[in-house]
């Protein structure tokens, strides 16, 4: 649970010493509880305040990495869930999404290669592809598809609740490191258990992703 800034002020040494850039104690205690400055900024913190500190004010969410090389995201590690409240710690990335069946599959797997640009100094493009089972598809038919977009060099995730159709999907792609977004409540032992194999994380519908 979020700890107020009164509770961290009676956990710190109380000498207001400055040292950590505010000018009391209770000033430092109010931005560590808005999540501005990171409790280590106190030189002065004893051992037990630093892990009580440090439990209490842990991102919720957790942080996951997807991808690899340069298509290498972390994601999560946010103390909130909409980007109004508080600027995100990880960047948010842009991902298109692409069914298995879709007639214009193809042409929209070439065109997430080109969109690519320059915007006030930062580039945009397409870093991740979201790649939907169809529901009818055969796990060798959406592994075929998965394998395809593997191609582009962006990093994947399965949206997927079908434990054999992922689990096909994983054998052409778990090397590059994508999110498995596939669990529910009436597989996600299943899926965990794939996942965990194949040393990839998991999404999990309607909660956080926790592998
Ligand atoms: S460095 Fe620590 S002891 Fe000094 S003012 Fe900041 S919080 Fe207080």
């Amino acid at each position: 649970m979020a700890l107020k800034g009164l509770d961290i002020f009676k956990l710190t040494p109380k000498t207001n010493c400055k040292e950590c850039g505010s000018p009391t104690c209770m000033a430092f205690a109010m931005k560590v509880a808005q999540g501005a400055v990171d409790i280590t900024k106190c030189p002065h913190m004893s051992d037990d305040a630093l892990a009580t500190l440090s439990e209490a004010t842990a991102p919720p969410m957790k942080t996951i990495k997807a991808g690899t090389g340069d298509a290498e995201y972390t994601l999560g590690g946010e103390t909130v869930l909409f980007r109004h409240e508080k600027t995100y710690v990880s960047k948010s990335r842009y991902a298109v999404s692409v069914s298995c069946c879709e007639e214009n599959m193809d042409a929209k797997l070439e065109a997430a290669k080109t969109v690519d640009y320059d915007r006030i100094g930062e580039r945009m493009h397409v870093e991740m592809l979201y790649l939907d089972y169809c529901g009818g598809c055969t796990p060798e038919g959406y592994a075929e598809f998965v394998k395809k977009a593997a191609e582009s060099g962006k990093t994947l995730v399965l949206n997927c609740t079908n434990v054999d159709v992922a689990k096909a999907a994983l054998d052409v792609c778990k090397d590059s490191k994508p999110i498995l977004d596939g669990a529910d409540a009436s597989n996600y032992e299943a899926m965990s258990k794939l996942a965990t194999e194949a040393g990839v994380v998991l999404g999990v519908r309607g909660a956080d992703i926790i592998v």
